[in-house]
């Protein structure tokens, strides 16, 4: 089946009880056995709840995969691929991450004993520079955040099969629709599915996607054995929203393009960093592993201060100023004291993350609303 098919079906048959064509929100903690074990595949709901299975199927196929996990929030998702970890085993990621990630990493796993070397992975040979014998895994971002930088999957996932490492992508900004990481050689897809797979900024939710049984079953047993699962109401309300993701998609990458053509051209905008500029360092990586190019972008002010930016951020009246992004309606946001407040100031403006940096989660309102409320805003 094609994108847009699964995206409405996968995973979903009508309730065969009464035939309700809508996966029924089951809120039930537990289910009834006929006999001591002998049940119907669920027996009590922190494992197994019927409306995050279908949930589960959903994403797995969206993303060409054979397993789909649910968790109460991307951050969960994480730390279940976190546990997979042992004392002494090392990490390889990036020096430009999602900044609770990066928090989760230093502040949490390096107290176990997990050592993380937080690099630029543009560079293959900075990556393959620091694989030694307890490098464990390698776990990327693309497009990253904020900084809209690409990192090529494939290559990657050369090095990670060449060394037996797993490669986990983290697929937020892309979303399943412009990018399967499984299809470059990613061993796990983790999403936020609180952003563009919700789509409607009403629920916080996170999955992992794999092919692998074993490693499917490891997952599975910390989700089950630590209790990061997601309810059932609001697994039903990702199911509901991915059925309009391509829909959806195709607007956030059309008012996309158009913002950054404009901020390209503005006097008062410096760099404008959106992978579908045929100048970007990464747009043909992205084109090759992305379908389109996505509402997510970044841009600085001439002079880079941050009390334009705090101006511009608070001026606007369409886009919205908040943390998040991938929702129906635009987003502007301040990384520097907003997302990467917790990053040091030095690291954080070493990978760009510079003091008039504002972040635009593009929605899908009408484009010519969205420019005149950029153009007030910057004049
Ligand atoms: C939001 C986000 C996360 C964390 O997900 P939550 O659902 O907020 O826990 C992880 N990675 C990226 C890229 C994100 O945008």
């Amino acid at each position: 089946m094609k994108f847009a098919t699964k995206a409405i079906h996968a995973g979903q048959q009508p309730d065969p009880s009464t035939g309700a064509i809508m996966t029924p929100i089951f809120q039930t903690s537990t289910y009834v056995q006929a006999s001591p074990g002998n049940h119907k595949g669920y027996a009590y709901a922190r494992g197994k709840n019927p409306t995050r299975s279908a949930l589960e199927k959903c994403i797995a196929e969206l993303e060409n995969a054979k397993h789909g996990i649910c968790f109460s929030s991307g951050m969960g998702a994480i730390d279940a691929v976190a546990k997979l970890l042992r004392p002494g085993d090392e990490v390889i990621t990036g020096d430009d991450l999602y900044g609770g990630t990066y928090r989760m990493f230093t502040k949490i796993y390096e107290q176990f004993g997990i050592k993380f070397h937080f690099i630029n992975l543009l560079d293959q040979t900075t990556v393959k520079k620091h694989i030694n014998a307890n490098t464990r895994l390698i776990w990327i971002e693309t497009p990253t955040n904020p900084m809209m930088n690409i990192v090529d999957i494939e290559g990657c996932s050369k090095l990670a099969k060449a060394n037996k490492l797993l490669l986990a992508v983290d697929n937020t900004f892309a979303s399943p629709y412009l990018q399967n990481p499984m299809d470059h050689g990613a061993d796990i897809v983790m999403h936020s599915a609180t952003k563009y797979l919700g789509g409607h900024s009403d629920v916080v939710m996170g999955a992992l996607c794999v092919n692998d049984d074993k490693l499917y079953e490891q997952l599975f047993f910390i989700l089950n054995s630590c209790g990061a699962n997601p309810g059932p109401m609001d697994c039903f309300l990702v199911l509901r929203g991915i059925k309009t993701l391509h829909i959806r998609m195709e607007r956030h990458c059309f008012n996309g393009r158009k913002i950054a053509e404009f901020l390209r051209g503005h006097k008062k905008v410096d760099n404008v960093n959106w992978p579908g500029f045929t100048d970007h360092p990464g747009h043909q990586v992205a084109k090759k592993q992305m379908k389109d190019f996505g509402g997510m972008l970044s841009f600085s002010l001439k002079g880079n201060k941050s009390e334009d930016a705090f101006r511009i951020a608070s001026s606007m009246s369409v886009f919205s100023l908040a943390e998040s992004l991938g929702g129906v309606e635009s987003l502007i946001g301040h990384p520097a004291t907003m997302t990467h407040a917790s990053i040091p100031k030095a690291e954080r403006e070493k990978s760009g993350v510079s003091d008039s940096l504002l972040r635009l989660s593009v929605g899908i309102e009408d484009i010519s609303d969205l420019l005149k409320d950029i153009e007030s805003a910057l004049h």
